[in-house]
């Protein structure tokens, strides 16, 4: 553990979700000294046994004006709050005029509360598939609809913001009658191209209706409650009655169909299901919806800083969202690849210890998996597709309250947990080539030159990265993104790779093997790559660059000590040198060093121990250019 990480290791307590704004509370409190908290507060004139007919002309409650707002926000025509999405859920699938012991469509791979909605509206789901990007396999939409030509309800749930090909599944419901249902639970603010408008529009606009939550978790944060939307009038009016407006309420409505015909048709055959908002909970929304595009962009881009992190690891494969789809990320999510159920297991725990909550969407206790739904069918169905993707499938909840330190270091410790973890499982030490002799550099550049096909994967089967990952990581703290560093013996990239994952733009490399450096200029993450032999005169000029940077190139067969000479020339004076050297050579290099602390030329900043594998430990040593 860097003395950095125990710093800011209690970044776990950052993880509680958005506070409510001042004036949320405000409002509140003013709410509760008037004890109006119903929805359809009455006055005292009011209150009586007839029910004035000009209650539109009172002011309008809390609710009421929430609906209106995020009705503007979503731009659908009615909005109904309710008291949570699993509610809203349940109230359209009520609306779509579902009868007892209908199929409903539903995606296998999403939150309990939408297969439990549709049983409380006494449905019986039938899962599809679901494709590595968590979204709805379209295959299996097929398959399904054809083996189950009764299933007249499809709810697609955009889960953890992930938006399936809407159009392809809209245009598939049309062709079969089905009533097709969005749970946009997670996926407020995420937009899609609308090809005949030209341009994105919020998601939720495919089906018929769409269900929204403000649960804790998600990006509006009132605890509990949710909302119906829709641009469906005779939708709307049931909705609106069915959730708790009886007798004339739902004129105390602003977002409604102003025909109350609509109403007084159905009034008495629709039930109150009393899943109405209250005006506590209403408060506390309204001031988050002018929040919502700047509380969007910082999640966005706190999950683009973890995601590139997290992009160099060989197991980890991130899913990307549709081309078509601008996604909301709160959250971020990843698929474990060639790992065993044991390593993936033990990455959680040991990333869990060090302060990274970790998890597995397939776990036996977790309310995302399938087979944990067992209210909700007799047989266990066969979804093969998805239980394969979901027990490697990894959920990583961000915070508004992490910072780009908190977001490097839980990049840091996910990869160094994972790099041990392919390590001791493979148990491959170093390969050939540490104490090897040469007998001239030619001989130097032809182990490297035949290593290219295969270095990066003895490299990785090694636990070799995680020394890299370390070198790259320490980098943040004492250098800056725009710094120009040049990478000493970059070879095929590596360091780069994982120094480029963690912001750094101008990185520049040589080495000794071409066939290294054209393999590393495939990846376009260095500014200039040339090749060079250390100990000779270096084709850069006096004072170049910000920092020079070297990960185990120092070996003594390999480099000469007089190297250094050229290597001050060419680092800017305050600059800085970061080099990681093998314990065995250490003294040979490090003495060569204290002879420039002495001299007055170099001043160390730090150096510290680090083990990668059994036969190989390091000393990290940084040094500034004094003059
Ligand atoms: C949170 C969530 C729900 C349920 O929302 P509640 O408001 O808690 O009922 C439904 N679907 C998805 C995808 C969710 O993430």
């Amino acid at each position: 553990m860097t003395p950095k990480e125990k710093k800011i290791l209690n970044f776990t307590k950052k993880t509680h979700p958005a506070p409510i704004p001042q004036e949320g509370i405000e409002q509140v409190v003013k709410l509760m000294k008037t004890g109006h908290l119903f929805r359809y507060h009455f006055d005292a004139e009011i209150c009586e046994e007839t029910i004035p007919s000009d209650l539109e002309n009172e002011p309008a409650t809390e609710v009421a004006k929430l609906e209106d707002e995020f009705s503007c926000y979503t731009g659908h025509k009615y909005v109904i709050a309710v008291n949570s999405c699993g509610s809203a859920l349940f109230l359209s699938l009520k609306a779509a005029g579902l009868q007892h012991n209908d199929k409903v469509l539903t995606n296998a791979f999403t939150f309990t509360a939408v297969p439990s909605s549709i049983v409380h509206a006494g449905g019986i789901p039938t899962y599809v598939e679901c494709n590595r990007q968590y979204l709805v396999d379209i295959d299996d939409f097929k398959r399904k609809i054809q083996a189950n030509p009764d299933a007249k309800f499809f709810i697609a749930s955009h889960m953890r913001g992930y938006v399936s090909e809407m159009e392809t599944l809209k245009a598939l419901c049309d062709e079969a009658g089905i009533y097709l249902i969005e749970d946009c639970a997670h996926s407020l603010g995420a937009k899609w191209y609308d090809k005949k408008l030209g341009q994105d529009k919020l998601v939720g606009h495919h089906g018929q209706i769409a269900c929204f939550s403000t649960q804790s978790y998600k990006l509006l944060n009132s605890g509990e409650g949710g909302f119906v939307a829709t641009d469906d009038d005779k939708m709307a009016a049931y909705c609106i009655l069915a959730a708790g407006s009886y007798e004339k309420l739902y004129k105390k409505h602003l977002s409604r169909p102003f025909d109350d015909k609509l109403f007084e048709a159905i009034k008495l055959s629709v039930p109150n299901f009393s899943l109405r908002m209250n005006n506590l909970t209403a408060a506390i929304l309204r001031p988050q919806i002018p929040m919502l595009e700047e509380r969007i962009s910082a999640y966005n881009q706190r999950y683009k800083q973890l995601a590139n992190i997290l992009a160099t690891a060989d197991n980890i494969d991130i899913p990307s969202s549709l081309e078509s789809v601008i996604p909301v990320c709160d959250s971020l999510q990843f698929n474990l690849i060639n790992l065993t159920t044991k390593q993936a297991e033990k990455l959680i725990q040991d990333t869990s210890e060090r302060g990274v909550k970790i998890q597995l969407f397939g776990h036996k206790d977790n309310a995302r998996y399938f087979k944990n739904w067992q209210y909700s069918f007799q047989e266990m169905p066969v979804l093969k597709q998805t239980d394969e993707i979901v027990c490697f499938a990894c959920d990583l909840k961000l915070s508004l309250l992490f910072d780009t330190n908190d977001i490097d270091l839980m990049g840091y410790i996910i990869k160094d947990t994972l790099y041990k973890i392919v390590a001791a499982e493979n148990e491959v030490d170093y390969p050939t080539g540490l104490v090897h002799h040469f007998k001239n550099v030619d001989e130097v550049i032809s182990k490297y030159d035949n290593w290219v096909s295969n270095y990066d994967q003895h490299h990785h089967q090694n636990g070799w990265k995680g020394l890299l990952n370390h070198v790259a990581y320490t980098s943040t703290s004492y250098l800056n993104e725009d710094d120009k560093i040049l990478d000493i013996g970059c070879g095929t990239g590596l360091l780069g790779k994982e120094l480029s994952s963690y912001r750094f733009k101008n990185l520049n490399g040589i080495d000794i093997s071409e066939k290294s450096l054209q393999f590393a200029e495939t990846f376009n993450i260095y500014k200039g790559l040339s090749k060079a032999e250390l100990g000779k005169t270096l084709d850069f000029e006096d004072n170049s660059f910000d920092a020079l940077v070297s990960c185990s190139v120092f070996t003594r067969q390999q480099i000469p000590l007089n190297s250094f000479e050229e290597l001050i020339r060419i680092l800017k004076p305050k600059g800085l040198f970061l080099l990681a050297l093998r314990v065995e050579d250490n003294d040979f290099y490090y003495n060569r060093l204290k002879k420039y602390y002495v001299d007055g030329v170099l001043g160390e900043v730090f150096k510290t121990r680090f083990s990668v594998l059994s036969s190989c430990n390091h000393e990290l040593v940084l040094v500034r250019k004094l003059a």
